[in-house]
């Protein structure tokens, strides 16, 4: 086994660093910084709106007659700034809210501070390191619908990763206008509120004001597979969705970056919406094999019941899992999607 050896900082190395942070922090004067929340971020490149604004604002410097009028941005609650970070800052992204600086000469901020985060979505890049995505999301929406018919293990999964992220979820089957009298998808609906799930069913052009309720006060995220209707409810909730983001884009001039940048659009006066098409993705990033037990919480609980430590739960004759299912405590949906997601990861694993 390769050992990994630690660096070490020598006491000197470490005084000058800290006085290098020490002389960086000293430079800005951060006693009258803005309360900011970052609506939209790519990379390091980040935009914030004005939470807060200064008390007194900047005065405009004045120019003699026949001067061109020089640059200046007033700085307006909801305004948005395009912002760098001061460099020990961590990585920052949407959602997340700052303390911040606006310079109106320049039309550009500087981020001071982070607040702490209520909650964290991530994903393991390329090189399998994490990355964040977005922060204080306090509500996913897992949009399923009648039609494409939802993959077995697929909701478990999503069940799986935001129980991990530690953010509740909220089921909603979309589509209804095309369920059929006594279709199974209604009993799948029951099978997971008797879990304790909570669990909506909407048509994306009807009344969606049951919806729109349970979004009060809360920063969402909308996730599910392609063509459940995702973007036809955002439309519907947020009709400015579009337009907003539009107008961003172009003051950021990141136009080619538009697609894959995640963004932050008010829903009324108390809510938001993140979202990116990386972010609709989410739960079907990587998963960890210990994070699928949790996010299993009926099986959780027998587990560590079979005769054998190492049971597979599937051949083995007394398997308290199978056990658990013969005597309804388990739905067999729900324990064949646990193998499945289990196997998937075990796959996987083995492949890289
Ligand atoms: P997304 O990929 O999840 O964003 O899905 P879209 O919003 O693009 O919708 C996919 C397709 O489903 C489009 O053709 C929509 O018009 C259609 N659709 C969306 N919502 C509903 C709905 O409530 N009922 C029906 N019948 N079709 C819908
Ligand atoms: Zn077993």
């Amino acid at each position: 086994m390769a050992l990994i050896r630690k660096r070490r900082l020598t006491d000197q190395q470490k005084r000058r660093i800290e006085k290098q942070h020490k002389s960086r922090q000293e430079e800005l004067d951060t006693s009258n910084d803005l309360e900011g929340l970052v609506v939209q971020h790519y990379g390091r490149q980040l935009e914030v709106q004005a939470l807060t604004i200064p008390n007194p604002h900047p005065e405009k410097p004045i120019v003699a007659t026949g001067e061109p009028e020089p640059f200046w941005k007033p700085i307006e609650l909801g305004s948005v700034w395009r912002c760098h970070t001061r460099t020990n800052l961590e990585l920052l992204v949407t959602g997340d809210k700052v303390k911040w600086q606006a310079d109106p000469n320049t039309g550009l901020g500087i981020i001071t501070a982070i607040h702490p985060r209520t909650s964290l979505l991530t994903r393991p890049d390329r090189y399998h390191k994490v990355k964040p995505v977005a922060a204080n999301v306090s509500l996913i929406v897992i949009v399923f619908a009648v039609l494409p018919e939802p993959a077995p293990t697929l909701i478990d999964r999503y069940l799986v990763a935001c129980n991990d992220a530690d953010i509740p979820a909220l089921l909603v089957l979309n589509k209804t206008d095309l369920l059929k009298d006594d279709d199974h998808l209604l009993k799948l609906v029951q099978e997971y509120r008797n879990l304790g799930y909570e669990v909506m069913l909407t048509q994306s052009d009807g009344d969606l004001t049951e919806l729109k309720q349970r979004l009060e006060n809360e920063t969402v995220a909308f996730v599910g597979q392609s063509g459940v209707g995702k973007s036809s409810l955002i439309n519907s909730i947020v009709p400015e969705a579009l337009q907003k983001t539009n107008i961003i884009s172009e003051n950021s001039a990141l136009g080619q970056h538009t697609t894959t940048s995640t963004r932050l659009i008010k829903i009324g006066e108390n809510s938001a919406l993140i979202d990116s098409p990386g972010i609709r993705e989410f739960g079907l990033w990587h998963l960890d094999l210990e994070k699928i037990d949790a996010g299993f919480p009926e099986i959780s609980d027998v587990l560590g019941h079979c005769q054998y430590r190492n049971c597979t739960h599937t051949h083995e004759k007394k398997c308290a899992l199978k056990q658990a299912v013969e005597e309804n405590k388990i739905l067999a949906r729900r324990l064949t999607s646990y193998l499945r997601l289990i196997d998937e990861i075990t796959e996987a694993q083995q492949k890289s």
